[in-house]
This record gives structure tokens, sequence and C-alpha cells, in this order.
């Protein structure tokens, strides 16, 4: 059921119309909205800050804290806190093995699209729920304040998000109960705020640099008639204001000849010293001189020292900037305005380095932790039809996918992408020597195609008979400005291809349309408990198939009671996929790809042993 909104006071009904910006940070995330042409960036409850630590706890009851007191978790409880869960959005483990070590907390990837997941006690959560949790503390935020309901919203992601990562962000605003009208990138939001955009009649070409406290990017943008296009980005995932501090510590460690032993209320030294060197890196923004006392050993450091240690960071950020710019194929004269963002552009050598990079004075009056909300809160004004000067570019008003295995439905082209656009997905086939593939067609936004709109289907026939997985079928969407869809579907090995034209608004109303929208946000929880739930059966059957080829593969060397234990632990996969929840039959995956995994390296020496056996060794 819908709910619907009274004020109690005025006994009125409340306008829903409101429609807020979010900003869904690496460490800190924001929400702003305009009121009557006022930016309202939305501080916590006591007031004091509008930074949301993008932290996430999970109590002993495995109920969500969000904020300030899950970051008061990090230290006492870390396998239960997860930070950093942007890094996470649409990522498989390999992407992310590099810096694995530096988590508290535990990521897996036993998903079939080999995306992470957090294992939490007993409990899985996806990139996805998590973010959910900080957008779902975002909305209540203002629904508090304001005593309003918020259902829509604008939400930013970095430039250099693919389509899997925006996807992701749209999932989560999904599931906290929000109706994301657009995806908007983070510099371009910036460049709103300081309203870059405003005059259409002249075109402009604007850098914009954002160092936070764990990342840093620079991406260069064009306006032409308020459009805008990032037209290339570069920087670093792992340089920030957290490098700065850390630099202060070595200094301090070297200078003072510290020893990390002591551990004092439950904080190691270390840590204390990071915190006293955040507090020198602000200080030092607008003093000369900064210092203190830890257990009875004073520390100083001046505003010169402080900045011989940054001075290399700052230069690899201004590397970026000269990289970014010959992608762009412009050169620093191109570049009409600079805009600044993040919490570290604060720092005076920061500011100065860019300045003197670009020969031009950046734009720096803004907060930089709020000016890429206050860009997304502006873009939600325009698309609430509060801005009459802007042009709005037409949009498709429902997600169009495919269906896929366990009746999921895998979208193609999101919903509010602007048209025309073209957008395509590789595929492969299931079954061994599989010769055709039925390709059916959807509009909506349920997870499960049972309850979107079927557009129409066709079968690509004629695929040459090769094992499961390896022909490579590509799936090609292009919605026209008219609204109609071509869908083409090409076997790259033989170049087999099939095609159709759907009319994709053909037949459907605005209140069809809205009403698919509000089931989706509804049933967003129900919905994706069955796609994680299908998800795992589909992996179920895949290892069932597995070991089952393993056996076939490798019965001559495997000894009976190992047989044994295979086909027991098979067994109890098949069970737990037939009436298990997600969890057990995780479980059950989790126990028979323990059992079987040593015995696949055995296999593999084996196979390496038969290929040398009857070679001669010269
Ligand atoms: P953000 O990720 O944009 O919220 O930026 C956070 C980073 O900005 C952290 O590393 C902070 O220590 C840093 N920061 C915040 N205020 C200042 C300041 N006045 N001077 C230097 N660094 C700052």
């Amino acid at each position: 059921m819908a709910k619907i909104p009274i004020n109690i006071k005025e006994g009125k009904v409340k306008s829903d119309s409101i429609i807020v910006g979010i900003d869904l940070g690496t460490t800190n995330s924001l929400v702003a909205y305009i009121n009557d042409k006022e930016t309202i960036v939305v501080k916590d409850e006591d007031g004091s800050s509008a930074l949301l630590p993008s932290i996430i706890h999970f109590g002993p009851d495995d109920r969500p804290i969000v904020g300030k007191l899950a970051k008061e978790k990090l230290i006492t409880s870390p396998e239960r806190t997860i930070y950093s869960v942007k890094r996470l959005m649409g990522k498989a483990l390999e992407d992310i093995q590099s810096f694995q070590t530096n988590y508290g907390y535990t990521i897996i990837d036993d998903d079939p699209e080999g995306l992470v997941k957090i294992k939490v006690g007993d409990r899985y959560f996806n990139p996805v729920q998590l973010s959910a949790e900080i957008l779902k503390a975002l909305k209540e935020r203002v629904e508090s304040q304001l005593d309003a309901i918020v259902t829509k919203a604008v939400i930013t992601v970095p430039a250099y998000f693919n389509d899997a990562q925006r996807q992701a962000t749209r999932d989560a605003g999904k599931l906290a109960g929000l109706d994301v009208l657009r995806i908007v990138n983070e510099p371009t939001a910036a460049s709103l705020a300081y309203g870059l955009d405003t005059d259409t009649t002249v075109n402009k070409t604007i850098a914009v640099y954002d160092l936070g406290g764990g990342t840093f990017d620079i991406s260069i943008l064009t306006i032409e008639g308020g459009i805008f296009e990032v037209l290339s980005t570069h920087g670093n995932t792992f340089l920030g204001g957290d490098d700065f501090d850390q630099a202060i510590v070595d200094f301090w460690i070297d200078k003072y000849k510290i020893k990390d032993s002591i551990t004092l209320n439950g904080k190691s030294l270390k840590q204390k010293l990071r915190i006293e060197a955040e507090q020198a890196k602000i200080t030092l923004s607008n003093k000369g001189f900064f210092d203190t006392k830890i257990n009875g050993q004073a520390l100083s450091i001046d505003k010169k020292e402080f900045e011989t240690l940054i001075q290399p960071l700052i230069a690899q950020t201004l590397h970026s900037a000269t990289r970014a710019l010959k992608d762009a194929q412009l050169t620093i004269e191109d570049i009409d305005h600079i805009v600044m963002v993040g919490g570290s552009t604060r720092i005076p050598l920061v500011k100065q380095s860019v300045g003197t990079f670009f020969n031009k004075i950046p734009y720096d009056e803004i907060n930089p932790d709020e000016v890429v909300a206050i860009g997304a809160a502006i873009q939600a004004n325009i698309l609430a039809g509060n801005e009459t000067n802007i042009l709005l570019l037409d949009v498709t008003p429902l997600s169009l996918g495919i269906e896929t295995v366990g009746g999921l439905m895998d979208v193609i082209i999101p919903r509010n992408s602007k048209i025309p656009i073209r957008a395509g997905r590789k595929y492969t086939t299931s079954v061994d020597g599989q010769k055709n593939l039925k390709i059916s067609v959807y509009q909506g936004e349920r997870d499960l195609v049972e309850h979107n709109r079927k557009l129409g289907e066709f079968v690509l026939n004629n695929i040459p008979p090769m094992p499961a997985g390896l022909p490579k079928i590509e799936i090609h969407f292009i919605l026209n400005a008219d609204g109609i869809l071509q869908v083409k579907a090409k076997e790259l090995r033989s170049n087999i291809e099939q095609m159709i034209e759907i009319k994709s608004q053909y037949g459907i109303s605005e209140e069809d349309m809205a009403k698919m929208l509000i089931e989706s946000i509804q049933h967003a929880q129900d919905d994706m408990d069955t796609k994680a739930l299908v998800e795992a059966q589909n992996e179920a059957d895949y290892i069932v198939l597995a070991s089952q080829k393993f056996i076939d593969q490798n019965k001559s060397w495997l000894t009976p009671d190992v047989l044994k234990e295979i086909k027991k632990l098979t067994q109890k996969v098949k069970i737990s996929k037939m009436s298990g929840t997600k969890d057990q039959i995780r479980a059950s995956i989790d126990a028979l790809n323990a059992y079987t995994g040593p015995l696949a390296h055995q296999a593999m020496d084996q196979s390496i042993q038969q290929a040398l056996s009857g070679k001669k060794i010269e």
C-alpha cells in the first residue's frame, strides 16, 4: 500500500514533490534539497554536521547502524563494521585483490556473476544492500527533519563508474525505497553547483579536481547548450587526505624515534598518532604551526615541513591532470574554469599548486565537502520542473532488458537513460551443444520477469554446437528518439544474427508506468531476496553439474571414500537447492567447494604428471 503523508499539525496532505540530491561517497555521504530557491544541505539530528560517515555496523542483533555511531565501532568491532563499500560496487573479487588485505571484514566471491559479497557473522550482504542502508539513513534524515516522505532522488557517482557500478547504485536506491530519477556524474554535479551551465549560449571546458580522504580524480568536461559531456577522467583511487595524515605520522615517528608498543584505552599509539596528524593537517590549513602531546611526548610540525611532505603527493595529482588533458586532446589554455571538490582541497598548497598548473584561480567558494550534493540537489530541482530555463532531455520511462536463467530480469537500458541510446551485453549458452537461444525482451523495474511487461521474443537459431559457455552471443538494444526498440542478437564465433523491432511505449499508459514503478519500490526487498535465492539455486545447479563432470573425469584415482564424500556433499547441495534458504544453499555450496578445492589441485597435478610421462626429457 502506498503511504499517504499527512501533516498532523496543519491537517494537510503533504506534498511529495521534493526530490533530494544525494552524494553517496566512499568516506562520507550527504543529502541536500532545494526549497524555494534556497539550497539546504541536511545536517544530522544534533545539527553538528552534514557528513554521514559511509559506515555500517551490524550489532549482535544483526540490525544495521549507519554513520557516526558505526564509525565508533571500527576499532572495537572491525569484522562487523563495513566501510568503503563504494569501492566494492559492481566489482568482482579479482578487481579488488590488491587492496583486500586493508579490510577488517570478510569479502567473498561466490556469486554466479563473480560479484563480491561481505560476510558478517553467518549472513551475507552485497554492496548494493549495504549502500541501500546508507541511502535509507539519508532518506530518514530528511524525512524526520521535514516531516515529509521522500521517494525520489538524484544520486551522484564518479565519472569513471562503469555501467555495472551505475546499475548497482540505482538498485541500492530502489532498495532504500527511492525512485532514482537520474544518476549524475560527480564532476557534472560540482559544475552545476557553480552554475556553470546557466549561460547556454557559451560553450565551456571545465576541469574538476576532486581530492577527498581516500581518493583522487580529475575530470575534463564540456558544456554545450546546457548539455554536459565528460571528455576524460584520471585519478588514483588510493590517494587522498589519509595519505597526508600518514606522511605526518611517519615524520613524527622518524623525528622523535617513536616505537609503537604502547596501547592505551583500546587504541594503539599509531591510531592516536593518526588522529593527531589529521588535526595537525587541518590546523596547518589556517596556521603556521601545530603542537601537541601524546603520552608525555611533545610533537610538533610547521607548515613548511608539512608542505615538503605532501609535495610529491600533489605532484602525482598534477601528473593525472596532464594525462586527463592529453586524453581529451586539450591543453591548459583550453580550460575555462577549474572546480575544487573534496575536503583535502582546503589545503592552501593544493589550491595554489592547482592554480599555478592551470594558470587560473580555481573555484573554491562552495564548501568542497558539500559541492557535489548541492549540484545533485540542483539537478533534482530541474527534474522536479522548478527550473524553467533548463532543457530536459528525453529519457526512457522504464527499464528494458531480457530474461536470463531462473526468470531473472537483466536490465540492458536502465530507466531514465537519455535517448537515443545503444547498449549491449555478452551472453553465452548454459547447455552443451545448445543450438538455439530464445531472447525474451521485457520492460519494467522488477527483478523477476514475470512481474514485468513482455515486449516480444525471438529465437537465435543455428548456433554451431559447442560446449556450454563457449558461444559468445552479443545482444544489442538500440532505442531511438521515438521510443522504437531494436534488439539484435549475434553469435560472434559464427556471425549468425537475428533481430526484432518493438514499439516500447506502445499500449502503455502513464498510470500503468507509475504503477509499475511504485510496485518495484514496494517489492524491492522481496525482489532482491528472490533474486538472491534464484542466483544461489542457479549456482547450486552449476556446481552439481561441475562436480559430476569432475567425478567422471577423475574416478580412476579418487578413492571410494572420497567419491562417497563428494556424492554426499553434492546430495546436500541438491536438497538445499530444493527447499533451503539462500544462506543454506550457499553454506552447502561452500562445504562442497571446500572439500573439492584441494582435490581439483591434485587433479591438476595428476594431469601434469600424465602429460610429462612418456615424454623424453633431453
Ligand atoms: P572528503 O572525502 O571530501 O570528505 O574529504 C575528507 C578529507 O579532507 C579528510 O582527509 C580530511 O582530513 C580532509 N580535510 C577536511 N578539512 C580539511 C582542512 N581544513 N584542511 C585539510 N584537510 C582537510
